[in-house]
């Protein structure tokens, strides 16, 4: 996808401060980030939405969800994380690459959607 902006930073065509690369995911610090920890895990492969993902993408997604965890460990989340995947219009998702958001640092984060 050439007008998407995560496929080119997934080309480093556009840098980012990488947090996780290997073949099929990479994983990079958001460049507004919300918490003290924050950055995204995202396949390599373009797929616009969470709602787009199918059968074909299992690995690739299981993949991200694996490396989760230690991911958000070794960037400083030693007591838990928050997860967040927005998904279309009524989820408020502004880059459509599929991504995982994970939000993190030494203090609890608040409630979900500041209720
Ligand atoms: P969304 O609302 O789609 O779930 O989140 C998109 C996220 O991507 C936002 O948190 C935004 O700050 C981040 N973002 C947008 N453009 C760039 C960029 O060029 N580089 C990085 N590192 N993050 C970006
Ligand atoms: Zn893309």
């Amino acid at each position: 996808m050439t007008d998407c902006i995560f496929c080119k930073i997934a080309a480093g065509e556009i840098p980012s401060r990488k947090v996780y690369e290997d073949e099929d995911i990479l994983a990079f610090h958001d460049i507004k980030p919300a918490a003290p920890v924050h950055f995204l895990i995202i396949p390599k492969k373009h797929i616009p939405t969470l709602a787009d993902v199918g059968e074909n993408d299992i690995p690739v997604m299981g993949k991200i969800m694996a490396v989760a965890g230690k991911l958000a460990k070794q960037e400083g989340c030693h007591d838990g994380f928050r997860t967040i995947v927005n998904t279309g219009r009524v989820g408020c998702q502004e880059v459509y690459h599929v991504h995982i958001h994970i939000l993190g640092g030494d203090k609890p984060l608040g409630l979900m959607l500041g209720k």
